[in-house]
């Protein structure tokens, strides 16, 4: 899976958070789990963000 390794804009680290990111954005509101991961930043969270929706995009085709 494609996961952007750094923040295109500020170069902070996304990578090593994804999982979990993934995990907790399941059970909770978006915001919540950046607040709780520490990702303060919009540009790291636009990150986040577009990933997750491009593998939801991905997860429709395989229906
Ligand atoms: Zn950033």
């Amino acid at each position: 899976m494609m996961v952007p390794v750094r923040c295109f804009s500020c170069g902070k680290v996304v990578a090593e958070d994804y999982e979990k990111f993934k995990e907790l954005a399941k059970r909770k509101p978006t915001n919540e789990v950046f607040k709780e991961l520490g990702i303060d930043r919009p540009c790291c969270r636009r990150m986040y963000l577009t990933t997750v929706e491009f593998i939801d995009e991905l997860m429709e085709y395989q229906k």
